[in-house]
């Protein structure tokens, strides 16, 4: 913010110039004519008291300059890292969910924490902790486009609001802060590390209940060892203004198998391959499909990790061959995703892969080949 200077100040500024103008001017025609001038005015005392008048206007300035930052703080900036408030968030957010619902547009956020920061104030010192804030802040600025606002949330955990942006968007955005940070060594404490959850904003969902699905993400993240980034897949309510693809596949009950760890993760991966579907046959936005398609296919890779972890643990015994199985569906996925133009998609090729080998060829035949093991370890 700039201060023009205050009229109060010009009008002194030039009595004062006046004033010196006039003293020279008295000084050179007293020595002229030293009979014939008037009783000289005090000018040495009319100076100083000026010269006082103009230090106090200049401190009475630089006070209302410290009050009007203080104002534009609070108004809704962080001093510390020039990020947004969570006031400002509060505003901005509710803004954005009106704009998006009504425009039908997608709105998406990550909310990120310092991973083991403790850990860095306890190291170095707070001070040092508080340069750490800000260069994460600043690293993560980088990232972002003009319309993304990030926002202080609290303590070392920040959001970054991202209007017009899809989950996948989003996600890939978060990815891409992640190792922006991992890749940035901070002078005296070194690589800092950030975990990320990302979440959607659903229509009519609260601002709180959005904010604590990112929450819920990013505790995944947490828990699933840090420097990572987890997306809220839940649904809340389908959008009534997006019909769903009427290649939409639907989730049968009989596919869970009682684990709730893999059963959930398997309606996430009919819930991405419906929103997959869902936004090539839209059309709507011509990058989304290949950021879904990439999306699904790290879903796919967590869930066949996470599966055979709790098939190894249980001991079953045709591991390896299901391990097989799920390394040749995601070789498969990735020669799809580089045939991908996004506006180009071979839409039977994909339907093929999803509906024929992922759905009918793995979860309904050979998954079921676990379900008795699993009843049963
Ligand atoms: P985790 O990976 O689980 O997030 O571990 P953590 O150590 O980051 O989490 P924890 O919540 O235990 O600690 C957060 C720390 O962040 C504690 C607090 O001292 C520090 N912190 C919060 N706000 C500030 C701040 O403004 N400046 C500094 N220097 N430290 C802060
Ligand atoms: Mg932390
Ligand atoms: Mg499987």
């Amino acid at each position: 913010m700039t201060l023009e200077t205050p009229p109060s100040l010009t009008l002194l500024m030039t009595l004062l110039a006046g004033l010196a103008v006039g003293a020279a001017l008295g000084l050179w025609l007293g020595r002229r004519s030293p009979a014939s001038a008037p009783p000289e005015p005090d000018y040495h005392s009319q100076l100083e008291t000026l010269t006082r008048a103009q230090e106090a206007s200049e401190q009475a300035n630089g006070e209302l300059r410290q009050a009007l930052d203080q104002l534009e703080h609070a108004a809704g900036t962080d001093r510390l890292t020039g990020a947004w408030n969570r006031r400002r968030f509060e505003d901005g957010a509710l803004l954005l969910i009106s704009l998006a619902s009504r425009r039908g547009d997608p709105l998406s956020l990550i909310l990120f924490d310092l991973d083991r920061f403790k850990k860095v104030n306890d190291t170095f010192g707070h001070g040092v902790g508080d340069a750490v804030l800000k260069s994460v802040a600043g690293t993560v600025r980088d990232q972002l486009r003009a319309s993304d606002a990030l926002v202080r949330w609290g303590g070392e955990e920040f959001v970054v609001l991202c209007p017009a942006t899809t989950l996948a968007g989003a996600t890939i955005l978060a990815e891409k802060i992640r190792q922006a940070v991992e890749a940035r060594s901070i002078p005296q404490v070194g690589m800092v590390t950030i975990s990320l959850g990302v979440a959607h904003h659903q229509k009519a969902e609260a601002l709180d209940a959005w904010v604590a699905r990112a929450d819920g993400a990013l505790y995944r993240a947490k828990e699933r060892g840090r420097n990572r980034t987890e997306a809220s897949l839940e649904m809340v309510e389908t959008h009534e203004d997006e019909t769903p693809s009427v290649l939409a596949l639907i989730w049968d009950p009989a596919l869970e198998c009682g684990n709730p760890e893999i059963d959930h993760q398997h309606q996430q991966l009919y819930h991405l391959s419906n929103s997959l579907l869902t936004s090539i046959t839209s059309g709507r936005y011509p990058e989304e499909a290949k950021l879904q398609m990439q999306l699904l296919i790290a879903h796919v890779a967590q869930h066949f990790h996470d599966e055979e972890a709790i098939l190894a643990r249980t001991g079953y015994p045709e591991l390896a061959l299901h391990a097989k199985e799920h390394n040749r569906l995601i070789a498969k996925a990735k020669v799809l995703q580089k045939d991908m133009g996004g506006v180009s998609t071979d839409l039977p090729t994909l339907l093929t892969f999803l509906a024929l080998d992922l759905v009918k060829g793995h979860l309904m035949a050979w998954d079921r080949r676990f379900f008795k093991h699993l009843a049963n370890p």
